[in-house]
């Protein structure tokens, strides 16, 4: 049998501050509860209204009996050689999430987050693409593996990179992100949190509308014929309105775009590829993050040899372009993007 109220229970971490203070005031709270209760569930990390102690007993009990808060605990986690940790969450239905901790300089961490179980856009680089789209992710479940990690670790900056096209699940994520940025609650400011999109081009510009986030495009490839084949989101939308889209996304004084750039041997490796992307970028603020690729079993494209990659970087460095390689960290448990779901997986 159901429980009484099971019908009417809210997930807490499914609502953003506003959701959350329409809610309490629903029930006839005012509105400095809003503040209480995102400090106990996200700054304490509390999942248990009865530890609550500074709200009276009789709210409590209403609580227990309209709402819920959810939590993960990690399935699995692995440390590679280099440090960096990657989490398995099994979610309620059965399907699994992984989540990755990258070591920054220091004690400070970057953390990798999904926010689909699998992916539709179907790149041909990625892993994670081949095994389809199967459902968007809550808010509460992509608000629940920053809880979980941060429960063990410092997590200083975010990346919604992870597995997943995260404007694919706009909504979930705008609630989450209004979540991590709210002020009772984490608090990360708006320069913490990065998401990565491939190029979904009205969902980016209405992304930029509605919230601040440092954006980073999935670009790999200079012209359409090539990131056709590369990510199929091109065929709808072109490098023109991807370039367009980027020129209009709003970024403050100093801000940037990332373009995340996967070199492939063969592919989009050459020093043509380089004198295209220097195109592609003009009037645009960027910064390019050239990322070897990462050879896995399911894959027959190769990680270029060195001498390409570094030629490929000091041409764009001598036009004055960012361009940083990315240290591929994690590759001995295939924590790079996009390569996240599987082998944890498999192993359990
Ligand atoms: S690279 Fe990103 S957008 Fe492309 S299939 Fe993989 S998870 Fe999806």
């Amino acid at each position: 049998m159901s429980e009484p109220f099971e019908h009417k229970t809210v997930d807490l971490k499914n609502l953003n501050p506003q959701d959350l203070r329409q809610f309490l005031s629903g029930i006839g709270k005012e509105k400095f509860r809003t503040t209480q209760i995102l400090r106990w569930i996200y700054t304490r990390g509390v999942e248990d209204f009865n530890e609550m102690t500074d709200l009276a007993k009789s709210f409590r009990e209403e609580l227990f009996t309209r709402a819920t808060i959810s939590s993960f605990v990690p399935e699995a986690e692995e440390v590679s050689t280099d440090g960096t940790r990657k989490f398995l969450f099994r979610l309620s239905d059965g399907n699994s999430v992984e989540t990755v901790l990258i070591p920054m300089d220091g004690d400070r961490n970057t953390l990798c987050i999904s926010t689909q179980v699998g992916c539709a856009m179907q790149c041909s680089f990625c892993f994670t693409g081949t095994f389809g789209l199967q459902r968007n992710l809550e808010t509460a479940e992509i608000v629940n593996q920053v809880c979980a990690v941060r429960k063990k670790y410092p997590v200083n900056n975010i990346v919604l990179m992870g597995m997943g096209e995260p404007l694919h699940n706009l909504e979930n994520v705008i609630k989450a992100l209004e979540i991590l940025y709210a002020e009772a609650g984490f608090a990360y400011g708006t320069r913490k949190v990065t998401l990565s999109t491939s190029g979904l081009v009205p969902e980016m510009l209405e992304l930029g509308r509605r919230i601040k986030v440092n954006l980073a495009v999935s670009l790999n490839a200079t012209t359409d014929a090539v990131r056709d084949e590369l990510m199929p989101v091109n065929r709808r939308y072109p490098l023109s309105q991807l370039m367009e889209a980027c020129r209009r996304y709003p970024l403050a004084p100093h801000q940037r775009i990332t373009f995340e750039y996967i070199l492939i041997q063969g592919v989009n490796d050459s020093l043509e590829d380089a004198k295209r992307l220097v195109k592609l970028l003009h009037g645009i603020k960027a910064k390019v993050n050239l990322i070897p690729f990462n050879e896995h079993s399911g894959s027959d494209f190769k990680t270029p040899n060195e001498e390409s990659i570094r030629a490929f970087q000091v041409y764009l460095l001598d036009r004055q372009i960012v361009a940083v390689r990315r240290a591929g960290k994690g590759q001995d448990i295939s924590a790079a993007c996009g390569q996240l779901k599987g082998k944890l997986e498999n192993k359990l």
